[in-house]
């Protein structure tokens, strides 16, 4: 089907819908501030009726009841359906988020279609065992689904962060309810088209697009929805965590994040900085696993400072449709002047601007340049806190204690990153890291089969991997007497 002929419906029991209400949202290219579209603003009425769509979908078993080898099949379709749609899903994530259209098609579109291949194979080998256990019984265990989720996704990676929840979720056996970011739903509507195209039997997965502070807690408490899988802001988190706490349903957390990168002096240099560069600016730096916080060794620290602000200012930016472009537009005017007000901020309590630090004004689009800020200390709101844009803080340390203490130092823990060519260091380094993964002489390397996920503010629980498909099953003891 065409995008216009869904764009502005809800997608419930396998039916696009008007929303109750008939009201919608506009949808604004980042990028020059222009309306693309509209979506549909939901009600609580529109959740009721996903959820029950979900449940009554759930509970026919034409999904959870399948064969882990027919669900397979059908995850497979999904992962071809959306290479074959490839440009479909980048244009519009491109257009929606202003993510640079090389980015969006060869990792975005990318990974979604690898999460659907690699949980495809998972559904195939998830499985109970034999307990060996001294009883006059035959006992053994089940992975059963655990019935309807609620996805709730964020703004900066719409499609990577909801396909990391329905590949698993769907291998499974659950069925899903997807409340995207409001300001990035359009390619969660394309997938609701993807999914049933491929197969997915109607029911199984419905999307509602509206407000999260006016459909959230309805749809988080809803009586017919049994897990939450979450990705936001830790302030959002808690609150969708309290609220699951109160209910007893479990809840995957995937929250802000802050990391540090340390360099060392025995770094190799030429490399470190590309990679420093690239683990700030990916994504305009709207990357919860992003390196905004740079630890550099003493002596490297003037020479660091002086190749970054020579070199940040070459990385291309612009218009995202262009193919060479690697900065796009911050995703939203709210976003763009959160960032700005943080910079400004720190330079008027005295921080040393070393490259970029205004608004940039390119054909009324949301723009700010990478960013590199120097002399600021760890009580820094600059430092203390997620920015979420292109900035990156450089403070220099003195000893392989003082790095990791002060790379743990936030609340946040979901990355953090070394580069060294020590190869005990390596080791050390990274056992002592407060993150839920830690990238040695490189940044971003992930793939559907490496866990990630936060620990303290940055999180609960862990997407990707067999602990992602383990997350959306439940365990069931059968204990058969003998004789
Ligand atoms: P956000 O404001 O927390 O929103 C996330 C989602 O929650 C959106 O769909 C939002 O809807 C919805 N929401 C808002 N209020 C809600 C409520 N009361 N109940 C339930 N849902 C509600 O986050 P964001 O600004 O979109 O995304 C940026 C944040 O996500 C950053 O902190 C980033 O670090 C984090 N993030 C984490 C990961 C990870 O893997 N750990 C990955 C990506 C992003 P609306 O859009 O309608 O407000």
């Amino acid at each position: 089907m065409s995008n216009a002929a869904y764009y502005g419906k809800v997608f419930i029991g396998g039916e696009w819908q008007e929303a109750t209400g008939g009201k919608r949202r506009d949808v604004t290219n980042p990028a020059n501030g222009k309306v693309i579209g509209s979506v549909a603003s939901a009600t609580t009425a529109d959740v009721d009726r996903a959820a029950q769509a979900a449940r009554a979908a759930f509970d026919s078993g034409a999904w959870s009841g399948l064969p882990g080898r027919e669900r397979s099949r059908v995850l497979l379709n999904v992962s071809k359906l959306i290479r074959e749609r490839a440009d479909d899903l980048a244009q519009a994530e491109s257009a929606d988020v202003g993510k640079p259209i090389m980015f969006a098609k060869n990792i975005d579109v990318t990974t979604a279609a690898d999460q659907f291949e690699y949980f495809a194979a998972q559904a195939q080998v998830l499985d109970g065992s034999v307990r060996n256990a001294p009883l006059p019984a035959h006992a053994y265990t089940r992975r059963e689904p655990i019935g309807v989720v609620a996805a709730i996704t964020p703004f900066n990676f719409p499609l990577i962060l909801s396909s990391s929840k329905f590949a698993p979720g769907l291998a499974a056996g659950n069925t899903f309810v997807h409340k995207p970011a409001s300001e990035t739903s359009l390619s969660a509507l394309i997938m609701a088209d993807i999914l049933t195209d491929a197969g997915v039997p109607r029911g199984v997965f419905n999307v509602v697009t509206g407000s999260g502070a006016e459909l959230g807690d309805h749809l988080v408490t809803h009586p017919l929805v049994d897990k939450i899988a979450f990705t936001g802001s830790t302030e959002v988190g808690s609150h969708v965590a309290e609220l699951a706490a109160k209910a007893l349903k479990p809840v995957t957390a995937e929250l802000g994040g802050n990391a540090a990168n340390i360099v060392f002096a025995d770094a190799d240099l030429d490399k470190a900085i590309g990679t420093v560069i690239n683990a700030f600016v990916f994504n305009t730096g709207q990357f919860c696993m992003g390196g905004p916080r740079l630890l550099v060794e003493r002596p490297l620290y003037e020479t660091v400072l002086g190749i970054l602000g020579n070199a940040v200012g070459g990385v291309p930016l612009g218009d995202p449709s262009e193919p060479g472009t690697v900065i796009g537009p911050l995703a939203s005017k709210s976003q763009l002047d959160k960032v700005a007000g943080m910079v400004d901020r720190a330079k008027a309590a005295g921080a040393r601007i070393v490259a970029g630090g205004k608004k940039l004004d390119i054909n009324g689009g949301y723009f700010y340049p990478p960013t590199v800020i120097a002399d600021v200390d760890d009580a820094a709101e600059v430092v203390k806190d997620e920015v979420f844009g292109p900035v990156l803080t450089v403070q220099p340390f003195d000893t392989e204690e003082e790095a990791i203490a002060r790379a743990n130092g936030t609340r946040y823990g979901l990355a953090a990153g070394l580069q060294t060519s020590d190869i005990g260091r390596v080791h050390r380094v990274a056992a002592k890291l407060d993150a839920g993964i830690v990238w040695v002489n490189g940044w971003a390397l992930l793939d559907p089969s490496v866990p990630f996920g936060g620990v303290k503010n940055s999180g609960w629980g862990r997407e990707s991997g067999e602990e992602a498909l383990l997350s959306y099953t439940r365990t069931k003891s059968v204990v058969v007497a003998i004789g």
